[in-house]
C-alpha cells in the first residue's frame, strides 16, 4: 500500500500508541516529519515536542510550516514506521478536508 495512503478514516480510529505523542514514545514509536514540497524529512524528537506541548499533543492530521529549506512554503506533515513500512498519520478524513483547501 503506498504510504499516502491512510489505513484509517479519521483520527480517533489510529492504535492508541499513535494517538499522543507521549503513547508514541513510550510505544518506542518512530514519527518522521516530511515535507512534500522540498523532500526535507527528519525523525521527530519526540521528548522535545512532549517538553513542549504535554504528552498528550497529537501529530495524527497535524500540519506545520516547513523548516527544512529558507523559503520553501510547502506543510511539513508526519508518518510513522509501521510494520509494513511508513504510513501517514493523516486520517483519511483529514486528508479530504486538506485536499478541499490546498487548491
Ligand atoms: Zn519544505
Amino acid at each position: 500500500m503506498p504510504h499516502h495512503l491512510s489505513l484509517y478514516q479519521t483520527a480517533a480510529d489510529f492504535p492508541v500508541e499513535l494517538q499522543t505523542v507521549g503513547a508514541a514514545l513510550a510505544a518506542g514509536i518512530t514519527i518522521e516529519a516530511t515535507c512534500p514540497r522540498c523532500w526535507g524529512a527528519r525523525a521527530v524528537d519526540l521528548a522535545r515536542i512532549i517538553s513542549l506541548h504535554g504528552p498528550g499533543y497529537s501529530l495524527i492530521d497535524r500540519q506545520t510550516f516547513c523548516t527544512f529549506r529558507p523559503g520553501c512554503d510547502g506543510r511539513v506533515r508526519f508518518r510513522y514506521i509501521g510494520e509494513y513500512g511508513m504510513k501517514t498519520m493523516e486520517s483519511e478524513q483529514g486528508r479530504a478536508w486538506r485536499a478541499s483547501r490546498d487548491r
